[in-house]
């Protein structure tokens, strides 16, 4: 009997055991075991994203078959795909590994309809998280909806979660079922897209796959961990892990992260309990996404129905601003730092997303769903849990909500996490000679217009537009 083992975004040999449990059966009934990923281009997250899942899948087809084994990469529809590699091969098992949100939802029902039509057994593996999102609620049986609480109680659960099978897989094992010629190269839609410039561009700042990946925590933890409590929040220090886009494509199992960390042990150091503590940002937006799926493009808070306009149906102004701000064109340097960064790396430090999403839903009044969908489009790391969560969470209608507080002030936020510019200058050339403190703000200091003339003036006054959009939350509190 063949069983399949269809990948998603858990794109590894270590930690895997949806793969595991595949080759040790077939391993003992001296059955097949094919590992094929599907790419169906009408079912991608975004562009950038795109280009890293390339590299990555490219990465471990590379580790497969130094292995004795095969990555099968199938492209098209994946429906008819899909059921065409069931009949021809009499695939009587499949195993994956669940995933939250879009495309994977859809992907998986219809995996699950064609499996069920033909009486094959699909088995989803547990998903990349920390405990299982069922054995995480609050007293009175409900999911979590605040952040701390939830650490809390993942924090008393943590010696619940369950070790790894170390064991290196063997795929000389199983029977063999040679990879056909057209499975045997990287997905034309992807490669196109891994060929353009800008892909080339953002992936160069990049080591994708597994063993980059470890290596890239192996650095971390010897050499940055110490300072990140302190260093975090500072944009231009680089003190972050700079993980996320290999947690997301399952180079790295959080689990296994966080087992590396040995935080099963009281003496664990305060360092990496700050680490752990922003990892568990991730397994709380997952968990919310898994209790609360409609949240994925309506606000979590019911009352924030019909508070923002969908950007397609707000007037040109607005419109402008949008593509200002995707540009890196708003006039405020921060906002448009981060925003060049993005571009330039396909990646943004976590403050300056928070300061960015400020700008665009507070002071632009644009649709939180707008900036969540071009930062779909342009982050290596775009995740349907994290981002959507991070823009909830920002634009003041999602979980741990404080709509007053979340409104940043761009110029002393920047006056704080870069007081020197260093961030402002390394990502904004027309700032790239200007020392002076009045870098945050340049309009105002009236000095050097030479230097910041191509968008001299912020394009929307940022307390003009605070000012509106708290009467604007105000509004909303009266109406209830
Ligand atoms: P580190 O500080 O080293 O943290 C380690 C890991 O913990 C991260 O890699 C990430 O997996 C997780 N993590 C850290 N902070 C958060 C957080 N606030 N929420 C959820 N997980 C977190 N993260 C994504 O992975 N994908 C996204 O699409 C995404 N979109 C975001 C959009 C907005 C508007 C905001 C405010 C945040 C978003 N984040 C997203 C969360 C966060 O900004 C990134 O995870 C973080 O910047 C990644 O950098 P790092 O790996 O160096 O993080």
């Amino acid at each position: 009997m063949t069983t399949l083992v269809w990948l998603q975004r858990e794109l590894r040999l270590q930690h895997h055991p949806a793969l595991e449990t595949a080759l040790s059966s077939a391993a003992q009934n001296d059955d097949a075991v094919i590992v094929a990923y599907f790419h169906d281009p009408k079912h991608t997250v975004g562009d950038a994203n795109s280009a890293w899942l390339a590299d990555s899948l490219l990465d471990l087809k590379q580790r497969l078959a130094n292995q004795s084994g095969a990555l099968w990469l199938i492209e098209g529809d994946f429906a008819e795909r899909f059921q065409t590699l069931l009949d021809t091969y009499s695939i009587k098992r499949v195993h994956y590994t669940f995933q939250l949100g879009a495309p994977f939802k859809t992907l998986q029902q219809t995996a699950l309809t064609i499996c069920k039509e033909r009486n094959v057994t699909l088995t989803p593996f547990e998903t990349e998280n920390w405990l299982p999102y069922e054995t995480v609620r609050n007293q009175s049986g409900q999911p979590y909806k605040v952040f701390t609480p939830f650490y809390n109680a993942l924090m008393q659960r943590i010696g619940d979660v369950e070790p790894f099978d170390e064991t290196p897989l063997d795929f000389r094992v199983t029977a063999r079922i040679d990879c056909p010629p057209e499975h045997d190269r990287l997905p034309q839609h992807l490669s196109a897209l891994r060929n353009q410039p800008w892909a080339e561009k953002i992936l160069k700042h990049w080591q994708v796959g597994e063993v980059q990946a470890w290596q890239k925590v192996d650095d971390f933890v010897e050499n940055r961990l110490s300072h990140y409590a302190h260093d975090r929040d500072f944009p231009a220090l680089a003190a972050t892990s700079e993980l996320s886009p290999h947690l997301h494509f399952g180079e790295l199992h959080s689990r296994a992260v966080l087992l590396s960390l040995s935080p099963l042990n009281p003496d664990t150091p305060t360092a990496a309990a700050g680490w752990i503590r922003q990892l568990a940002w991730r397994e709380f937006a997952r968990a919310i996404l898994w209790h609360f799926p409609d949240t994925e493009t309506t606000p979590f808070q019911p009352k924030f129905q019909g508070f923002f306009t969908p950007l397609s149906e707000q007037d040109e102004a607005h419109q402008d601003f949008y593509q200002a701000w995707c540009r890196g064109e708003t006039g405020v340097p921060m906002i448009d730092a981060g925003m060049k960064q993005l571009w330039e790396t396909g990646w943004m430090h976590n403050r300056v997303r928070m300061l960015v999403a400020s700008w665009l839903t507070k002071n632009a009044d644009i649709d939180w769903r707008a900036g969540e969908h071009w930062f779909r489009h342009t982050l290596v790391d775009a995740d349907p849990a994290n981002n959507v969560m991070g823009w909830q969470w920002v634009a003041g209608c999602g979980v741990d909500a404080a709509p007053y507080y979340r409104l940043f002030n761009p110029i002393r936020q920047s006056e704080k996490f870069d007081a020197d510019g260093r961030y402002l200058r390394q990502w904004l050339p027309t700032l790239a000679n200007w020392r002076s403190k009045r870098i945050h703000a340049p309009w105002i200091s009236g000095a050097q217009p030479d230097l910041w003339s191509e968008t001299p003036e912020p394009i929307v006054d940022l307390e003009a537009s605070r000012q509106r959009h708290l009467e604007k939350v105000q509004a909303l509190k009266q109406r209830r």
